[in-house]
């Protein structure tokens, strides 16, 4: 029996796992007792991920030789790599020179490594010329990203892990880490236990497991975040718990958002919030006046039509009140995938470049070209995710590579992501996993290896970079995604008569090119290598003469003058409104044991034993006024699409509100699209990451 060190392939704490194997087949898995994310803990999931790598999964489930759909809508034949290769590329070669390189657009996934990324980032900007590469991690992180580099100056969450042990008073805002990050979960409970004065303050709409612990919880009506924070500032300020001296030494622009909150009383707050207005109090005294406060917060105010001003208005209360850049205090951005910050790094995202930099900027393009030795990169931003699918709806992207992911069940508006993968001339679908709704639009399926099989790094929610590392080989004839690129690249290059541009002989030399990208940005990381990881373990960036546990210790920001924004963003009501023909709010989000479409957990009929099917929850005071049943079958209709699904009576869920799980697709709930197939595509303004969170809905018996 032999033993690899890697890393979990599902949530953003990243813990490190020990697979056990014998060269051929995986045969256990435990925590790695030295991966200071998790120190040997792991949660559900995680401690059954050798189940998803049984021969019965492999034979079944698995995408093990690369195939072509020659008719729509008939099966797709087993072909060889060479063929597959030369086929797409001669197809891409030809809607390049047919519609220009803008007609093909390239998905991948916060799910890849970090070499993937720098490989499709090539392959899409370099070596294709399109500037619309985007990553799922769209519907996920982006907002996060645009506003720690509009208030602190760059994509950096600042805090660590421990963080969450050394706080005082901790503010979980939109995430519900007990379900969606169960291990740092537990260290925030082992925390408080050891600590009787710790304050634990919980917002969000719904009664979690993770408000559950908390000593307030502030139950505001969905998408009143950003008045919250501005009441709870408003208060602060009130009350002369600002921290002055940190104000004028350290920011800009305290006082046009002063102004802003002028008018966001606690009471008015408290009124829009749909909470007490004493509790609101509470909240402002517990977070201001600890001696360290921290927020955690995900998805709740990230997938929003107003994710960006959610997540400024937050990091305003920290600066205001000084709480950053200390231990224990500061804004931290819990990631949902497990590598979306190796995305957000080497710049695979449409309103990314490598190394943090800005396609928006001629001079970062200047940069990147020089680091490349390619001087017709695109040269502007391209369309993100939601942005990719509407322009294929319109026919003007015709060639969408997509890796990684599962567009046909987790984008918003599924009638027009369908609409558009129909529309589009070619697609390719690069995936471990044979059986993805995507997968049934795809003219070519090119096998990917996967956990377990794959060589690289990734980067958790606290810039901890991990290695990964292959126990055994990948089934059949899957590849890594990096040589699946790489190798469609170089026929493409042959075919335009030019070398190479994306040439690497593997993982490894994919990751030193990224790393040049970071030399003398604020994620250096020019003082790590591989060997460092492995002897020394996952190391935090920046990383120039060794790691860097916290950022902004010295209260000197990202900013070209060193100073910190305040964002004087005001409060905006969600994109469409509950009405009497929609009247309930609808919401999704993750269960406990699931992951994203169920195609690797879904393998796990353990996992199964926390949530067997698919539901819609309401409040049991809202089915007793419709008449509606336990279990009995309902409608469930927006502007966009309807589901059927047995009713589940949940007093969790506030009056007004309904809660459908992510994770449930075409092979859980028939024919029907799940989930988003109610969602909106509406976006926030400044980091287009959609509406996932809020939906107007209408229930009725089926
Ligand atoms: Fe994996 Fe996340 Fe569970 Fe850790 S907490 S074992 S990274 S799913």
């Amino acid at each position: 029996m032999e033993e690899t060190r890697s890393t979990c392939p599902y949530c953003g704490v990243g813990c490190g796992v020990v697979i056990e194997h014998d060269g051929v087949q995986i045969t256990g898995v435990r925590g790695d007792p030295e991966h200071p994310a998790n120190f040997g803990r792991l949660c559900t999931k995680g401690s059954k991920l050798h189940l998803t790598a049984t021969p019965v999964v492999i034979q079944h489930q698995r995408l093990r030789e690369p195939m072509k759909r020659s008719v729509r809508g008939e099966a797709a034949a087993a072909i060889g790599w060479d063929q597959a290769n030369r086929e797409i590329a001669e197809r891409l070669l030809a809607i390049r020179a047919a519609h220009g390189p803008e007609a093909i657009g390239v998905y991948i996934s916060g799910q890849l490594l970090t070499e993937d990324y720098h490989a499709f980032n090539k392959l899409a900007r370099a070596v294709i010329g399109t500037p619309h590469i985007d990553s799922n991690s769209r519907l996920c992180m982006s907002s996060a990203v645009v506003g720690y580099k509009q208030a602190l100056g760059a994509d950096a969450p600042p805090c660590s892990y421990e963080d969450v042990e050394l706080a005082d008073c901790v503010l979980v805002s939109g995430a519900n880490p007990a379900w969606a990050h169960p291990i740092l979960f537990r260290r925030l409970e082992a925390a408080r236990a050891g600590r009787p004065g710790h304050r634990l303050i919980v917002v969000d709409p719904r009664r979690t497991e993770t408000a559950e612990l908390a000593d307030l919880h502030l139950q505001i009506r969905p998408g009143t975040d950003v008045a919250l924070c501005h009441g709870l500032l408003h208060a602060a300020i009130w009350q002369g718990w600002t921290a002055g001296d940190f104000i004028a030494s350290s920011t800009q622009g305290f006082e046009a958002l002063k102004a802003l909150v002028r008018e966001w009383t606690p009471a008015r707050a408290a009124q829009v919030c749909g909470i007490e207005e004493a509790d609101l109090w509470q909240a402002a005294e517990w977070f201001s006046t600890a001696p360290a406060s921290l927020s955690l917060y995900c998805q709740g105010l990230n997938q929003s039509s107003a994710g960006t001003a959610k997540n400024t208005a937050l990091i305003n209360l920290h600066l205001a009140t000084g709480q950053i850049g200390r231990p224990g205090a500061g804004p931290f951005s819990l990631t949902g995938q497990p590598n979306a910050m190796g995305g957000r790094e080497s710049g695979g995202m449409a309103t990314l470049l490598p190394g943090h930099r800005d396609p928006s900027k001629a001079q970062d393009w200047a940069d990147i070209g020089r680091l490349w030795g390619v001087a017709d990169l695109p040269g502007r931003p391209g369309h993100t995710a939601v942005e990719m699918f509407e322009a294929a709806a319109r026919g003007e992207i015709k060639a969408l590579w997509i890796a990684c992911t599962n567009p046909a069940q987790s984008m918003p508006d599924q009638a027009l992501v369908r609409q558009a993968l129909q529309r589009c001339e070619l697609v390719i679908v690069q995936e471990a996993f044979a059986h993805t709704a995507t997968a049934r639009y795809a003219d070519y399926l090119l096998p990917a290896a996967t956990w377990g099989e794959k060589e690289g790094t990734v980067t958790n929610s606290e810039r901890r970079i991990s290695r990964v590392r292959p126990a055994v080989p990948a089934p059949g004839q899957a590849r890594a995604d990096w040589r699946i690129a790489r190798d469609i690249a170089a026929l493409i290059d042959a075919g335009l008569g030019r070398a190479p541009r994306l040439a690497a002989q593997g993982a490894e030399e994919l990751w030193l090119e990224h790393r040049e990208a970071t030399r003398g940005r604020d994620l250096d990381i020019t003082g790590l290598d591989w060997a460092t990881l492995d002897t020394e373990g996952p190391q935090q960036w920046p990383y120039v003469k060794g790691p860097t546990p916290r950022l902004y210790t010295d209260g000197r920001f990202a900013h070209a003058d060193g100073r910190a924004r305040f964002t004087a963003k005001p409060y905006q009501a969600t994109a469409e409104a509950a009405s009497a023909q929609r009247p309930f709010a609808l919401t999704t989000g993750r269960l406990r044991d699931q992951w994203h479409g169920m195609s690797r957990s879904g393998s796990v009929p353990g996992l199964f034993a926390h949530e067997g099917q698919p539901v819609v929850r309401v409040h049991p005071g809202d089915a007793a006024r419709r008449r509606l049943a336990e279990g009995e079958l309902v409608h469930v209709r927006s502007r966009r699409g309807e589901l059927v699904l047995p009713l589940r009576l949940d007093g969790n869920v506030p009056p007004g509100g309904a809660d459908i799980a992510m994770h449930w697709g075409e092979e859980f709930i028939g024919a029907q699209a799940g989930v988003n197939a109610l969602t909106q595509g509406a976006f926030c303004p400044d980091s287009r990451q959609p509406e996932l969170k809020f939906s107007a809905v209408a229930i009725e018996p089926a």
